[in-house]
């Protein structure tokens, strides 16, 4: 059983419409009771949704993040795309970047660097998501890729107090399968290595579930968790933070 402040963060990626706002009352109610434990929820709906969230989630402790956001720090002619400016200004406390599933779509490590030097100076906390593929892990590659990720990524950022690093390797996002315990343990540490001073906090994302937690969460130096799937359950997504803190 763990006793210290533990992150949730729901990843609801294209999912959600007005409708799924209503499944958001049994995470309210739960947010305000002792089950809680130290836990402390963010969720990151789709842009069309951080507008209903904030209002819904006015009176209680739940904040809200942006799946992403524009590297420019400006606002500009760019179709489609809103930057970390705007959603600090819509309500958003945390912005991921990085995510496995943009990189797939081109984002390289320069970009991401941008996109949270830019989300820093706009004050959003950053979910920056690291993560190697199965061809990587495979070649054993995971350690080099990290490494990179993180120094590319983090380049020139000094203050790294607003940076959460959220390790999701690629094969086990939406795959149902998660990291052995030993191998997470020691690629947490790795990851924690990579820091002189005081490491940022470190979250394990990929198909976590109301069944895995419990293996998951003996795992003591992870900091949190990014939740996809399971998170657009509320039921599930209670029940993952039940059994952490039981
Ligand atoms: C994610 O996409 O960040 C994620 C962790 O997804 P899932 O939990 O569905 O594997």
């Amino acid at each position: 059983m763990t006793n210290k402040y533990m992150y949730f963060i729901a990843n609801w990626k294209m999912f959600g419409d007005l409708k799924s706002l209503k499944s958001l009352d049994k995470v309210i109610k739960f947010s305000k009771s002792k089950n809680i434990g130290k836990g402390r929820l963010i969720y990151c709906p789709p842009y069309t949704l951080i507008s209903s969230f904030w209002k819904k989630f006015k009176n209680c402790q739940i904040d809200i993040g942006g799946q992403n956001c524009h590297e420019s720090e400006n606002y500009g002619p760019y179709t489609g795309f809103v930057n970390s400016r705007m959603l600090k200004n819509i309500g958003a406390n945390y912005v991921i970047i990085g995510h496995s599933e943009n990189r797939e779509q081109g984002e390289n490590d320069k970009l991401i660097n941008l996109k949270i030097k830019n989300a820093l100076k706009a004050k959003l906390k950053v979910i920056f998501c690291i993560g190697e593929t199965l061809v990587e892990k495979r070649k054993k590659k995971t350690q080099s890729i990290l490494t990179k990720q993180i120094k590319v990524g983090l380049y020139k950022i000094k203050n790294k107090s607003n940076i959460f690093i959220a390790y999701e390797p690629v094969w086990a996002i939406g795959t149902g399968i998660v990291p052995k315990s030993e191998d997470l343990l020691k690629t947490i540490k790795f990851i924690k290595s990579k820091f002189k001073d005081k490491p940022p906090k470190i979250l394990y994302g990929g198909s976590v579930n109301p069944h895995n937690i419990k293996i998951l969460k003996e795992i003591n130096n992870i900091d949190g968790f990014l939740i996809g799937g399971a998170s657009q359950s509320s039921k599930k997504f209670i029940d993952i933070v039940k059994k952490t803190y039981t």
